[in-house]
């Protein structure tokens, strides 16, 4: 079986225009959605985030601003820069990028943003209303996971309504702002969701899991650590992972997902790419969140 390429980055083109198109009733309440960005430190990633989200931002017409603090920053001060930025009207959205340094801890800093502008939904008010199926917003990865997935199963004529109905989606990574939300995505769309972690591969219990998915979402930032061996005929593959590593032959860094991607093709029925699958739709996510968050504040 060939499988299908889902092509992210046209799907992230037409949310994009799906956006745009839906602004229109913010910016005539003559209210200004405005993305601020949060970055500890000088990680490499979380810059490049960091960028593609200004560019994004600004090509949207929304406000901008980036808080870029020290990696020794006493954990009071980091808060105080929240403070500043829930108190500012041209801010509707705000992102603390990761990885923090060890001594401002998430849990924390989270709980000081403001739920209006947590556009991450990683304030526990945010996080516990998407667990109970009530979301006020939905965070962008796992939300393009499933962007993604609907209008694959849609595009191949199953209504998104009923097609997860009792199927395995079996999830590798359980992390707060992946995994988690990811399955209670998935139990919003009655699929049988099961959820691996680390300890489920020091079990050995990984193929076990994989072998009976009929839908897999991996984000376990493992390069290749899904193969086409452990996988079923016909599954239908998401690859989140992000993981730059360096060609053996050529010397140069690249970047590849969690899925050994030829060998898992070669089983699935369709397969997200690393690069150009979920990436490109998650920071359109972000900023469709931050339109809603202004939506919200302007009472649209
Ligand atoms: P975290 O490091 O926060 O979490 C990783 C998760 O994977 C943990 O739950 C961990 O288990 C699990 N895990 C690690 N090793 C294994 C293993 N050998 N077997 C099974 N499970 C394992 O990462 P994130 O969730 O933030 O990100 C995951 C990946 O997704 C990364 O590659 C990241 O770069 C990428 N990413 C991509 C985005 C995109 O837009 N496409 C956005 C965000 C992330 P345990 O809990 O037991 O430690």
């Amino acid at each position: 079986m060939a499988a299908h390429v889902i092509d992210g980055e046209a799907l992230a083109a037409e949310l994009r225009e799906n956006v745009e198109a839906s602004f229109g009733d913010v910016v005539e309440a003559g209210v200004r959605p405005g993305l601020a960005t949060v970055l500890v430190g000088d990680d490499y990633s979380a810059q490049a985030y960091e960028r593609r989200l200004r560019r994004l931002a600004e090509e949207l017409g929304c406000h901008y601003a980036s808080e870029v603090l020290a990696p020794d920053i006493e954990e009071a001060d980091a808060f105080a820069v929240i403070g500043k930025l829930n108190a500012d009207p041209r801010v509707s959205g705000i992102l603390i990028l990761r990885p923090l340094p060890k001594q401002v801890s998430e849990g924390h800093i989270y709980r000081t943003l403001d739920p209006l502008k947590d556009v991450e939904a990683v304030h526990p008010d945010n996080a516990g209303l998407l667990a109970l199926g009530q979301p006020r917003f939905v965070p962008s990865t796992p939300a393009s996971v499933f962007f993604m997935l609907d209008r694959y199963v849609e595009d191949s004529g199953r209504d998104p309504k009923t097609f997860y109905n009792g199927l395995d989606l079996v999830l590798v990574g359980r992390s707060n702002n992946v995994g988690k939300p990811a399955l209670w995505l998935g139990l919003a769309r009655n699929a049988t969701v099961v959820s691996c972690h680390a300890y489920t591969s020091q079990a050995g219990r990984l193929p076990d899991h994989m072998l009976r998915a009929d839908i897999l979402v991996v984000a376990a930032g493992v390069p290749g650590i899904v193969t086409g061996e452990i996988v079923k005929e016909g599954v239908i593959a998401i690859d989140v992972g992000i993981n730059a590593v360096k060609d053996e032959e050529t010397g140069k860094t690249r970047i590849v997902g969690d899925l050994d991607f030829e060998s898992v093709a070669a089983k699935a029925e369709a397969i997200s790419p690393v690069p150009g699958g979920v990436g490109p739709i998650t920071d359109v996510w972000l900023l469709r969140n931050t339109i809603e968050a202004a939506r919200y504040r302007a009472r649209l």
